[in-house]
């Protein structure tokens, strides 16, 4: 992790990989604050402790960030909901491409929680110009295409989303691929203007998060049954075999070091939890 000693005060917060900016400033992150994230020190606690954390430093600003296509992002969003459900606040990203099963877990949890989903769509005539000009599969053609279209439909709506907040709380696990093994448990976002970001099951095992889901009967997309370990798009996920990584199933068409978005982009080079 970066000493965050430089970050404070901008009065641009940069959106990383889809170029875009949005002109909030960023938040006065207290001494005490930096202080305690770059000890490294959030690494041995718990995740309830460090959503506790969390709500006690940033709340109202803080939310989850969730695809609604892994268990871990359902798994956070039931532990805040057991924390203090007034402060569980949730936002996800609608690329347009999400297949049925993600929309249903959306309702569902909607019900469960009696919460509203906050749902941010890619602007339309971003989307309307990629298209015309690109076609509607154009990330089967290159990297870059691929990485245009993670930009317009994800990337650019999650700066807005976090535009208006001073913390958000991802699902990332160190054990999902190589690219995430250095996860922290509570860092400073250089991507996105300085704010908190938290990884409350940074130290997790897949087994870990099985055994919550399953106590808990935590509800989880459909599509897991069925292979998919990760769910994004329709067209960019797909099942994996046994033995295969759990990003595998996510853009299995482009090589390791090239499958990433942007949400994530620290650890995945241009990636995403999305
Ligand atoms: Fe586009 Fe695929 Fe990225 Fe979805 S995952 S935004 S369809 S490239």
């Amino acid at each position: 992790m970066e000493s965050v000693s430089a970050l404070k005060p901008d009065p641009v917060r940069p959106t990383a990989a889809a170029g875009a900016t949005v002109p909030t400033p960023s938040p006065q992150l207290s001494d005490a604050v930096i202080e305690l994230v770059n000890s490294g020190e959030t690494q041995s606690w718990s995740a309830e402790r460090v959503l506790e954390w969390g709500f006690e430093q940033f709340a109202p600003r803080i939310a989850l960030s969730a695809s609604f296509g892994s268990p871990e992002g359902m798994l956070l969003f039931d532990l805040m909901n057991r924390i203090e459900p007034s402060l569980s606040r949730v936002f996800t990203i609608d690329t347009g491409r999400l297949p049925q099963e993600t929309y249903n877990l959306m309702d569902r949890v909607r019900d469960r929680y009696d919460v509203q989903i906050e749902i941010y769509f890619p602007e339309a005539p971003r989307v309307e110009a990629m298209v015309r000009e690109h076609g509607l599969n154009l990330f089967y053609e290159t990297v870059e295409k691929r990485r245009m279209c993670c930009g317009v439909r994800k990337v650019e709506p999650l700066g807005r989303a976090l535009a208006d907040l001073d913390a958000w709380i991802s699902g990332l696990r160190a054990g999902q691929s190589e690219t995430r093994s250095d996860v922290s448990a509570i860092e400073i976002d250089d991507l996105h203007g300085g704010i908190v970001k938290l990884n409350p099951l940074a130290n997790w095992s897949r087994d870990d998060v099985n055994d919550y889901i399953e106590r808990h009967a935590v509800p989880v997309n459909a599509l897991h049954a069925k292979g998919y370990p990760s769910v994004g798009c329709a067209s960019c996920s797909r099942a994996i075999e046994p033995g295969e990584d759990e990003r595998a199933g996510r853009w299995w068409w482009e090589s390791d070091d090239s499958r990433e978005c942007g949400i994530h982009v620290a650890y995945e080079e241009q990636g995403s939890g999305i």
